[in-house]
């Protein structure tokens, strides 16, 4: 049997970003990733926005983290040449009752240590984005959109160059916890078994069956995992806009909000569709729904305007009628194997997140 000292289950954004921060604190590291490429799921299916961390629970790991990782990961950037543009966005009221929501936003962002949100008068808001219907906007200037896939390869880049190895098409299909560390079972074209003393699992949306097919791993230590599919669809005209622009939030998402890319076409979404099996076609159904959110804070949509774009899953912890999870970040001290870091409930704002979730992780596994 291979011995390994770390093992990094699946090559996301996060997984990426730990290979890193674990290979540059000299640790030795192999990546196991069951597809043929990086990033292909949840990381590849987003909206790609550096959250400022505004709407997050006070003390929460997404509020502490998302603040954390935004700072690491505008540095980040700069230093490494990954294309990202600071746009800001605007979370606009569309009607008087919503102001006083914008006014909890503000007080809220301010408790997670975001202290630049303005509220702005309609005609202000205007001036910055003149087909805007609002009766009044927050501007969050620290909010950015990135290349993910530029993150992505840079933070490989970056493992591979302190010594790290990515392994595509070796999907982990079970395991064993033993007394020396965690014996890994690899599939692929040559299916082996490995052991490592510490293992990751940042396998997203399959974390909990990762974490399941470990024996010997306490199986009430598992939460649930709900899927909440977003989808999106694209503008196929020239975006007016030039910010982000987002509702007052809904419970479960964000609303139907316009996101821009690095080229500076718009797509809207993503709404939240609950589902039971993995299914990234976009429901066409939705496309009425789309237009009516969005003609809300934007009039001048005309129909034929959208195309169905791409979909996303959110791997959530709570379901449709439970209040929004936090990311669970579990450890030796919580489920009581040693060298076993699993990440469950990685959705938004994991990206933004990823760096300092990343640094997270070292310091648990430097722990055990
Ligand atoms: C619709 C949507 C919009 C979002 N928008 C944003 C945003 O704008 N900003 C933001 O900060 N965050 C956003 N997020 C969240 C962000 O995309 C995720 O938090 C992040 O991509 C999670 O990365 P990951 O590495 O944990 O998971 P993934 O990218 O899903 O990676 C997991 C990897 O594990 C691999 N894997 C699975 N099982 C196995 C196995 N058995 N063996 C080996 N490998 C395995 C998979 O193939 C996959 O490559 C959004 C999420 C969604 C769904």
């Amino acid at each position: 049997m291979e011995r390994v000292d770390c093992v990094v289950i699946g090559a996301g954004v996060v997984g990426l970003a730990v290979a890193r921060a674990l290979a540059l604190a000299g640790r030795e590291v192999i990546v196991l990733e069951a597809a043929g490429a990086i990033g292909t799921e949840t990381s590849s299916r987003n909206s790609e926005v550096i959250h400022a961390g505004i709407y997050y629970p006070t003390g929460s790991a997404k509020a502490v983290l998302c603040v954390q990782g935004r700072a690491l990961l505008y540095r980040y950037c700069e230093a490494h040449g990954v294309a990202h543009r600071r746009c800001g966005k605007l979370i606009v009221a569309t009607a008087a009752e919503q102001i006083a929501a914008l006014h909890k936003i503000q007080a809220q962002a301010a408790v997670n240590g975001v202290h630049d949100l303005r509220l702005l008068a309609a005609d202000e808001a205007r001036a910055m984005e003149p087909q805007l219907r609002c009766v009044a906007a927050l501007h969050s200037p620290s909010t950015g959109i990135i290349d993910s896939h530029g993150l992505m390869l840079a933070c490989q880049g970056e493992a591979e160059d302190h010594g790290a190895m990515l392994a595509l098409r070796s999907p982990v299909s079970g395991g064993e916890i033993e007394a020396d560390g965690i014996a890994l079972d690899v599939g692929g074209a040559e299916p082996m078994r490995i052991l490592a003393r510490t293992v990751v699992n940042s396998a997203g949306l399959m974390a909990q069956r990762v974490a399941g097919s470990l024996n010997g791993f306490p199986k009430d230590k598992i939460p649930p995992c709900h899927y909440a599919k977003g989808n999106y669809y694209s503008l196929v005209t020239r975006s007016p806009f030039t910010h982000l622009i987002y509702p007052v939030p809904e419970t479960a998402g964000l609303g139907v909000h316009l996101t821009l890319d690095l080229a500076g076409q718009a797509r809207f979404g993503p709404d939240v569709e609950w589902i039971t099996e993995m299914d990234y076609d976009v429901d066409l159904r939705r496309a009425d729904g789309f237009y009516r959110a969005i003609r809300d804070y934007w009039p001048g949509l005309r129909d034929g305007q959208l195309a169905p774009g791409y979909a996303g899953i959110r791997p959530k912890l709570g379901g449709p009628k439970q209040a929004a999870s936090d990311f669970l970040i579990q450890g030796p001290a919580e489920h009581g194997v040693p060298g076993l870091v699993n990440l469950f409930g990685i959705e938004s704002p994991g990206l933004t997140a990823s760096l300092a979730l990343a640094e997270h992780v070292v310091e648990i596994a430097g722990k055990t």
